[in-house]
Formats: structure tokens, sequence, C-alpha cells
């Protein structure tokens, strides 16, 4: 069996392949060019995000059985396509849950204590103690949108901050609600005029395209603060660089954008906005989460292959 990496994966990955028996190409910069051209060889593609798994892709993939997604989000890959041509897809949903987690916690006490700005600033050599008076975590409202494996471990880190916590999601964890005294909510409309911080962390799919749109941007508190670690086109960026520009929202941390990186100048401005912090959609990259990932897809490959 033929594998062929196009992402950077942890080594871990094609060393438990090849130990596995699967002759594996490793090629991190393929262009979809060049993947369109050589897929046809292979059984197995391996992609983390950057690399989209059109349904011209898919096509050309005559051989093609599996496609391995070294992360959460399968919003990369063309779902449908891969199933009218009877492709499995594996993902390693775990990877990234702490890893994520904690850059939201990072980006959450940075858009209330500018750490990053002050730092910046010190340098420079300056000393400016007055211009970097913040504010505090302790007693806010934080509204979780999507209470899934990541937004509940951002809220158990939380809760430690002191927060309370505001959850909309369309499935409810009611165990998780208890042991985090969470208070879940009818609508996302209602999870953003009650916060002070709005956390996103619901998957890309039709129906989250733009939840975060200028109506919905209307409603938060005034001078609430909004982090994106989901997906960026859940988020209409022109919107948001609005409501950021008129003072609606204080501030805004974004580990992802609707382009990567940044091209449109709405998005320029925004990542240029001194209250916004943007961060190159790095949630996932710890050491830790790269050797649990590479090891999962690996195992999930081996086993599909059992199955198949
Ligand atoms: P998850 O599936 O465990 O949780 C998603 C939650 O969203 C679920 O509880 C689901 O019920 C809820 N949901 C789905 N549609 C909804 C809707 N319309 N309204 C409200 N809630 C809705 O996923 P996860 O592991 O917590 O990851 C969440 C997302 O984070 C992923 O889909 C991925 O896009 C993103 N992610 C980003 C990075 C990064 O590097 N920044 C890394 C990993 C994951």
């Amino acid at each position: 069996m033929k594998v062929l990496i196009a992402d950077e994966v942890n080594p871990l990955a094609p060393s438990k392949l090849r130990a596995a028996g699967f002759e594996v190409t490793e090629d991190f910069d393929i262009t979809p060019e060049e993947l369109k051209a050589a897929i046809k060889d292979y059984d197995v593609l391996v992609v983390r995000s950057r690399t989209k798994v059109t349904k011209d892709i898919i096509s050309a993939g005559s051989k093609l059985k599996l496609i391995g997604r070294v992360g959460v989000g399968v919003d990369n890959i063309d779902a449908k396509a891969a199933e009218a041509a009877r492709i499995k897809v594996v993902n390693t949903p775990q990877m990234s849950t702490v890893a994520v987690a904690e850059l939201v916690m990072a980006m959450m006490l940075c858009l209330v204590r500018p750490v990053h700005l002050a730092n910046e600033s010190a340098k420079k050599g300056l000393w400016e103690k007055k211009k970097f008076r913040g504010s505090e975590l302790n007693g806010k409202v934080l509204g979780v949108v999507g209470f899934g494996r990541i937004g509940r471990a951002v809220a158990e880190r939380a809760k430690a901050f002191n927060m309370s916590i505001l959850v909309y999601d369309v499935v409810v964890d009611e165990a998780a609600m208890k042991r985090l005294n969470a208070e879940r909510v009818a609508t996302v409309g209602e999870v953003v005029r009650r916060s002070d911080m709005v956390t996103i962390h619901v998957p890309l799919m039709p129906e989250t395209f733009h939840m975060f749109d200028s109506k919905l941007l209307s409603s938060f508190k005034d001078g609430a603060l909004l982090i994106n670690a989901s997906r960026g086109e859940v988020v209409d960026t022109k919107a948001l660089a609005a409501a950021l520009k008129s003072g609606k929202l204080a501030g805004a941390a974004l580990d992802v954008l609707e382009h990567e990186p940044p091209v449109e100048p709405h998005e320029l401005e925004l990542a240029k906005m001194p209250n916004v912090i943007v961060t190159p959609h790095i949630g996932a990259q710890t050491k830790e989460a790269q050797v649990v990932g590479a090891i999962a897809i690996a195992e999930n490959i081996i086993n599909a292959f059992r199955t198949l």
C-alpha cells in the first residue's frame, strides 16, 4: 500500500506506517497541480489543513482508498466526493484539544493583560506602565459557543480563573455542564448578549458559515471580546473589522482567518489593529499534539486497512 503524506506530520507517522509494511512518500510542499498528477499512484493520502482535498483530487485518485486528516476539522476534504468514490476519511480528533484550549487561555489573558504589547514596548526601551493597565478574567462571564472537546477544555480552564460559563451548543453534555456549573442557553444570541468574552469552538459546516455575522456581532455587550480558534469562515471578517472599528467590540483574538494567510484588505487591516491578536493557525502546534496526532493517524490507517 502506498501512502502520500502531503503536509508536514511528525516523523513518528511515517515510521509507524513503514514498520507496518506501507510504502510512504513524504512531500510536504506538494502543490495542488502536482498532487492532482501524483495521486493516481497512491492508496492513502495524509493531510493536515494546508492541502485541500477537492473533488478534482479525489477523482484523480483512481487507487485512493483512504484519506487521513491529522487533526479535528475535516472541512478541507470534500466529504461528499470521498463518500461517492467510497474513500474512507479518518481523522485524529483528540490530538489538539489541550493545545487549542491552552492557546485560547493565552489569548484570553493577552486580551485583558496585553503582555505582547507591553513586551514589545519594553523591548524598545520604553517603560509605559500606565499604558498597559488591563482588566481581570476573575468574575467575568465567558460564553462558549460549541461545547465539544475544545469548548469544554477551555471552560474547565476558565473555571480555574473563577469565570462563569455560559454555553450554546446544539447537543447538551449534561455531565460537563454540572461539573463546570455552566449554564446552557437556548440561542447563540443570548450567549453573546450576556458574555464579557465569547470563544468559538464549532466546526465549519453550512450551518456555521458566517454564524458570527454583523447582526450577531451587534448583539454583543459593548466592549466585549471575541476569540476564534475554530475556523475563519465561522466569522464574517468584514463585519468583525467593522465591529472593532466602531468600538462595539473592544478586542479580538483570531487563530484562524477566512483566508490563511490573510489577503483581503479588511483581513489585512484587521491583522494590523492593536486590539486584535492574530496567530497563524497554531492551535495544534505543540510538540505534544504533533506526537499524539502522528501516532493516532498511523494507527487509524493501519486499523482501517484491517477492515477495508
Ligand atoms: P467537537 O466535535 O468535539 O465539538 C464541536 C461542538 O460544536 C459539538 O459539541 C457540536 O455539537 C457543536 N456544534 C456543531 N454545530 C453547532 C451549531 N450549529 N451551533 C452550536 N454548536 C454546534 O470538536 P472540537 O474537537 O471541540 O473542535 C472544534 C473545532 O475546532 C473543529 O471542528 C476545528 O474546526 C477547530 N480546531 C481548530 C484548531 C486550530 O488549530 N485552531 C485545532 C483543532 C480544532
